[in-house]
């Protein structure tokens, strides 16, 4: 079927990911939704230029300029054709939008000027005058499945397929210790927080003996640290400049690899944490894709899991460019995945804190329900201070903001306030 397609008082859109047929309704219906709303939003800055459904303009005549009126508010002379009162124009604030199961259905309300659907007045530009705007430009087509694509990318990597809608609540939960207060490390080695290859004792012994190599680490695109000398038995030591960072193996296993960043954070963090393979990582969460997440919070036993075979694991380096360039995380590295998903882990827990075990779980997923629906100028306004997963929604949002406050980014005043609000923790508060 085709991704755009005229109706009688409106248009739709169809496009959709090839996999999203395997999905729940609930998740077919997010995906609409979020058509829905990039397609409303495309559609009003085309309609804004003066737009067709094919993206082009037709000239208004001088005469046309002259005698413009509109019913709704000031006219603009120069304004583009059919707005001629600009954004209160009827055709933009006619235009709704709503989600279905197998398309974005978008349409024109009742004009109360006419009384009739504003449709009509629109088929009479059609027919009339040649200016047809029952659809969206092909361009504008694709800019809205692109973009449509970062979010089902981002909703997957951030392992959307966990939420309530998939996995309901409502089960019991396993009562665990109350997690730890998390350790300041910043500005000081401390090996006992640190993950390395070997014994404590060893590489004290290893360092006092002039024979350690120092702490490797992960470099910035988060793939293996490559050593900038090559002195013989025995490297610098270097120290991260602002954040605790784990230290890698120089050759590593995707196993290797995971294991180092499930223990990081244990260790760390004190939250349990726990490496599966896939099968075990797609029965604990249950739902389509999962079997490609690189990890997750699991608020039943407040515990993370890692996802050995994961492909982000088998090419790191890749894999976070990627998600760098798309802006897809705070932090797209390896160790900023583990803090992403202790910012769930701090979250649940001070919730659970603020308000008990059960209720603070329910707020717990009550902020994985909730999307900034209603605050799409907030929402468009933290994306761009804070990253695109963080914006998916609320509880996103708080684990986002702890990934960059552990390794010290700094954020406005109204970003915090939120988190603080919802139930973030600062990193390094006592
Ligand atoms: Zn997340």
């Amino acid at each position: 079927m085709a991704d755009r397609e005229s109706t009688a008082v409106g248009y739709r859109l169809r496009m959709q990911p090839p996999d999203l047929s395997t999905y729940p309704d609930a998740v077919k219906l997010q995906w609409f939704e979020w058509v829905t709303e990039l397609g409303l939003e495309q559609k009003l800055r085309e309609l804004r230029k003066g737009w067709d459904k094919n993206g082009k303009t037709h000239r208004l005549k001088p005469r046309t300029i002259k005698y413009r009126k509109s019913e709704v508010g000031p006219v603009h002379k120069r304004a583009p054709r059919g707005v001629p009162a600009l954004d209160v124009s009827r055709v933009m604030a006619l235009l709704t939008g709503r989600a279905h199961l197998s398309s974005a259905e978008f349409w024109w309300g009742f004009d109360s000027v006419t009384g009739r659907s504003f449709a009509a007045i629109l088929h009479y530009w059609a027919d009339d005058q040649g200016h047809d705007v029952f659809g969206l430009s092909p361009q504008g087509t694709g800019w809205v499945t692109a973009e449509a694509m970062k979010k089902w990318a981002a909703w997957k990597a951030a392992g959307g397929y966990t939420r309530p809608a998939v996995s309901p609540v409502g089960k019991s939960f396993s009562k665990i210790a109350v997690l730890k207060p998390v350790t300041e490390i910043k500005g000081r080695l401390d090996i006992r927080n640190m993950v390395v290859s070997g014994g404590e004792s060893q590489i004290e012994k290893a360092i006092e003996a002039g024979r350690f190599p120092g702490f490797r680490r992960l470099n910035m695109r988060g793939e293996q640290w490559k050593p900038q000398n090559n002195m013989p038995g025995i490297r610098p030591m270097r120290r991260a400049p602002e954040s605790p960072v784990t230290p890698a193996s120089v050759k590593m296993t995707p196993t290797a690899r995971v294991q180092e960043l499930s223990d990081y954070t244990t260790k760390t963090f004190g939250i349990p944490s726990h490496v599966l393979d896939t099968a075990g990582f797609t029965s604990r969460f249950q739902g389509a894709a999962i079997d490609k997440a690189r990890a997750a919070y699991d608020p039943k036993t407040r515990a993370i899991y890692w996802n050995l075979n994961s492909p982000a694991w088998e090419n790191p380096a890749k894999h976070f460019e990627t998600q760098r360039k798309e802006k897809l995380l705070v932090d797209p590295r390896p160790i900023g995945v583990a803090h992403h998903e202790v910012g769930h882990a701090l979250l649940h827990a001070e919730l659970i804190r603020r308000h008990g075990l059960e209720e603070g779980t329910k707020r717990y997923w009550d902020l994985a329900r909730d999307e900034f629906k209603t605050e799409i100028l907030l929402r468009l306004q933290f994306k761009k201070k804070t990253s695109r997963v963080a914006v998916l929604d609320k509880n996103e949002f708080v684990a986002e903001i702890y990934s960059g406050l552990v390794i010290g980014r700094t954020y406005p005043a109204e970003v915090l306030a939120l988190y603080d609000e919802l139930g973030g923790v600062r990193p390094w508060s006592p």
